[in-house]
């Protein structure tokens, strides 16, 4: 079950993405992936090979906080703040 519909307005990024494979997250500030949906694992085991299992990379926390958004060759992930503590994470394969 996904966890944000295209349609929602808590999603702007995957309006632009929608022929792209893309997936879900909330993580909290230290990159510790709360929710996630099955894409969104997906997308980070074939494209952060270094990331920890159920956590994402530091160097990919550091530019969601800094950027706002982690974008590679393969990857963009971006980063829309939920609360105080935790944002959401909108990954899609570029
Ligand atoms: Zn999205």
């Amino acid at each position: 079950m996904p966890l944000y519909h295209h349609e929602s307005a808590t999603c702007s990024a995957c309006k632009s993405h929608l022929n792209s494979q893309s997936g879900h997250a909330i993580c909290d500030l230290q990159g510790a992936l709360w929710e996630v949906d099955p894409d969104f694992i997906k997308i980070i085991q074939q494209n952060l090979p270094d990331g920890e299992r159920g956590k994402l990379p530091s160097f990919v926390i550091a530019q969601l906080k800094d950027k706002g958004s982690y974008i590679s060759d393969t990857v963009r992930i971006k980063a829309f703040r939920n609360n105080a503590r935790t944002f959401k994470l909108c990954a899609t394969i570029q």
